[in-house]
């Protein structure tokens, strides 16, 4: 086992939102990690962010001897804001987990991934690693995305599918504002719809969002939690506040 997780770097970035303690899974654990993960399963951060409705969360990393602390902390910080911004609506969350449990995430075609029933997301693992990153960087020369961003996209899908089991109907009018923006009945017809509708759903949040209406609007997430402000992602926005009204600063 050669883990070392630079603990102390992560602390000093995560500050006074979180205490961390550092857990060292047992060899059974970690070998049904593994067995799930893909990749060797190392150590686990314990993260308590005091919050005042939710329980502590795990962060779950590989074993590698050149774990970065800046990737790590910034998806424990983006967990942590976004837990307190929606409370409840995040509460299914209770796992972390950076592996490459989608086969697809070993060439980095698959980056993350959202599982209600595990109360689990899976973010790609060599983004936590030196070795990893330099790698998906010199393959697809340009830089890896930044944590922030893939962790509030699969954040996104975990809160929407929670949602969907828990008030059904609310999603339905949720989609549909999100529709009218592009001028049709709901999202799901901007996704299936004519190409007009699409180019535009394209150029104002992403190709990807294109692909079916739970990449639009963890696109849309990830791209407003990131102070991106296209008129259709500050419409998201709007929505969003309106269905999840702020807490009280
Ligand atoms: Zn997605």
């Amino acid at each position: 086992m050669t883990t070392s997780v630079p603990v102390d770097d992560i602390r000093s970035i995560v500050g006074a939102a979180a205490r961390l303690e550092l857990r060292r899974p047992g060899g059974l654990r970690r070998f049904a990690r593994t067995a799930i993960g893909g990749n060797p399963a190392g150590d686990e951060l314990v993260v308590d962010d005091r919050h005042p409705e939710l329980r502590t969360f795990l962060v779950e990393l590989p074993d590698a001897d050149d774990l970065l602390a800046a990737p790590i902390a910034e998806a424990i910080t983006t967990t942590i804001a976004i837990r307190r911004r929606f409370g409840r609506a995040v509460e299914a969350l209770r796992r972390i987990s950076f592996d490459v449990s989608d086969p697809r995430m070993v060439q980095g075609h698959v980056i993350g991934a959202a599982q209600l029933n595990l109360s689990t997301i899976h973010l790609i693992a060599p983004y936590a690693t030196a070795s990893g990153v330099a790698e998906a960087e010199a393959r697809t020369g340009r830089p890896v995305l930044a944590m922030s961003r893939l962790v509030a996209h699969e954040l996104w899908h975990l809160i929407e599918i929670a949602w969907e089991v828990r008030d059904y109907r609310a999603t339905v009018e949720f989609r549909r504002d999100l529709g009218r923006y592009f001028g049709v009945e709901t999202i799901e017809h901007a996704v299936r719809g004519d190409d007009e509708v699409r180019a535009r759903l394209a150029a104002e949040v992403s190709d990807y969002a294109t692909t079916t209406s739970k990449e639009t609007t963890a696109e849309m997430f990830e791209q407003w939690w990131n102070g991106e402000q296209s008129p259709a992602v500050a419409h998201f926005g709007a929505t969003v506040d309106r269905y999840f009204p702020p807490p009280p600063s």
